[in-house]
Formats: C-alpha cells, sequence, structure tokens
C-alpha cells in the first residue's frame, strides 16, 4: 500500500500544514483516514480526483479531523459518474447524526441539494454526465464503528483501539490497517499523562507495523514559548518506548501545531525520540509518501 500524509497539521490553521488527513491506496481502492480542513485540496496536489476515493475511516469527531468530508460527498457527488458507487463512511458514533443534520431532507445543505436535483441546467448537466430520470442526492453509506469492529475492503482490513483523547464527550480510534504484506497504524489524538507509559490500545496497534503515524503536538502554551516549554521530554519518550518496544519500522510524527513545527523544536524532539528510539524517524509534512508492504 501507498501511504500519502495529506495534512500533518492541528486544528489551527496554516497553508503548509492542512488538519489531520491521510490516503492509502491500496488495490482499487483510495482509502482516507481522516479529513481534516484542507486535506481535499492536498488530495488533488497529490493527483487524485474525489471521485477516486472509495472509503473514509474517522477516527474521531474534532471537527479538525472531518470537516472536509463535507466537500468531499458533496464534490464527489456533484462531479461524479451516476453510477459511482456510494461513499463508504466508517466513524464513531454521531456521525449518522451529523450526515442527517448536513445532508438530510431537512439538513443544512437542503436548499442546495434541492437545486442541483431539480433545476432544469442543473439536471441537464447530470444528463450530461450519463444521468437520467430523477437525480439522487448525495450517495453514501454510513456506518457508526464500535472497538473489536473490524473494517474490511478487497485488499485490507482495519481494527480499532479505543486511545484516550477527549472522553466522555468523543470517542477516539486508533487504527491498524493491513494490506498488501504491510502494517500501517494510525495513533489518532491521544491525551494521557505519559508518566504512566503508552495507552494499551497503541501497543495493540503499532505492534510490528511497518510505520506508525503517531500523534505529536503541545497545547496550553505561548507561540513563543521556549524550546523548554514546547519540548515535552516524557511524552516524547513514551511515543519513543512504545515504537522501540513495539518494533514499528519508521515512526512519522504528525498533528504539529505551530508551537512544535519550528526549527531547533523539531529537532530537538527527534533527538529526543532518537535517544530511545533505534528506528528510523520522520518528521511528517503534508504530501510526504510512503511505501508499505508491497504495492
Ligand atoms: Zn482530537
Amino acid at each position: 500500500m501507498k501511504l500519502t500524509l495529506l495534512g500533518t497539521g492541528s486544528p489551527v490553521p496554516s497553508v503548509k500544514k492542512c488538519s489531520a488527513g491521510y490516503m492509502i491506496e491500496t488495490g482499487k481502492d483510495v482509502v482516507l483516514m481522516d479529513v481534516g480542513p484542507g486535506t481535499v485540496y492536498r488530495l488533488l496536489e497529490a493527483g487524485k480526483r474525489v471521485t477516486d476515493v472509495t472509503h473514509v475511516l474517522l477516527s474521531h469527531l474534532h471537527f479538525d479531523h472531518w470537516l472536509d468530508l463535507i466537500r468531499l460527498v458533496l464534490t464527489r457527488w456533484d462531479t461524479g459518474h451516476p453510477d459511482l458507487p456510494a461513499l463508504k463512511v466508517y466513524a464513531p458514533s454521531g456521525i449518522n447524526h451529523i450526515f442527517e443534520r448536513l445532508f438530510g431532507p431537512d439538513g443544512a445543505l437542503k436548499l442546495d441539494i434541492t437545486a442541483r436535483t431539480n433545476h432544469p441546467q442543473s439536471l441537464a448537466i447530470y444528463e450530461g454526465r450519463g444521468g437520467s430520470g430523477e437525480r439522487p442526492g448525495p450517495m453514501t453509506e454510513v456506518i457508526e464503528i464500535g472497538e473489536g469492529d473490524v473494517i474490511e475492503g478487497e485488499t485490507w482490513k482495519v481494527s480499532l483501539a479505543n486511545v484516550p483523547h477527549c472522553q466522555p464527550y468523543l470517542i477516539s480510534f486508533g487504527m491498524r490497517m493491513e494490506a498488501d504484506g504491510g502494517i500501517l497504524a494510525y495513533s489518532s489524538d491521544i491525551t494521557c499523562n505519559p508518566e504512566n507509559g503508552a495507552p494499551k490500545g497503541l501497543y495493540k496497534l503499532a505492534n510490528n507495523a511497518d510505520v506508525l503515524v503517531q500523534y505529536v503536538n503541545v497545547f496550553g502554551v505561548p507561540l513563543e514559548a521556549s524550546a523548554n516549554q514546547v519540548s515535552q521530554p516524557a511524552f516524547h519518550s513514551m511515543i519513543a518506548e512504545l515504537a522501540r518496544d513495539t518494533n514499528v519500522g519508521t515512526l512519522v510524527t504528525t498533528h504539529h501545531g505551530p508551537h512544535v513545527d519550528r526549527d531547533g523544536i523539531r529537532e530537538r524532539i527527534i533527538a529526543e525520540i532518537g535517544a530511545i528510539y533505534p528506528g528510523r524517524v520522520v518528521w511528517g509534512q503534508d504530501l510526504m509518501t510512503f511505501e508499505v508492504g508491497q504495492t
């Protein structure tokens, strides 16, 4: 499988780093893990069309992990062939509510969807793309996921583990994808006391992973904070021990806010991790690609 980092940033808007999003190409499928703001633009920069996307898997429902799903659903529908299969969306509890309130018959987008499915000009465009008869609204298949669920495609499967982040308000899942002889782990966002070691769920996900895409960020300090304030040796040691103990091949850091994505801080964090973890450490940047297993 091929992994492309579509967004390695945080909720803070940035032209350099879009919010969370990762694209995996395996077999005929294009799978997105999270679709944060800006990541659809990065998808285009990576040479894909919105109509290429087959599956979306959301780790949790913080907006910086899903807001571009609105754009993806609408543009995939509006520019796609009428026979394009429904976009499969897997996400924690709450996603059905969001979709109903956005795309449902009385949803926030009702006026636009009604116009595009009824106005003669819109119907002419639809027919020009091969459509006929009544035009349906956006086609999605939404599945709410829970711990223990396994999500499968033709060439891949994803298992989930609950990770501590924003409970009880939001459920948060880390993911482990096995495909094409490779293993990709994604931590989702992690909020925990590093003195207690990495959460158990992360150990399960990361075990023998070729690539671990790992949350590394800091909140609650001013932008002008010093390296000492920004660098959190205990957190980075926890991540490094996790990667070392689970035999991860390449550790890719992500979810960087502007506090940590600075000269001097990056190097310091990489050094803190490298002091413990002997594998390859990559400071993730948008549009980096990784071959995981065979492709
Ligand atoms: Zn989050």
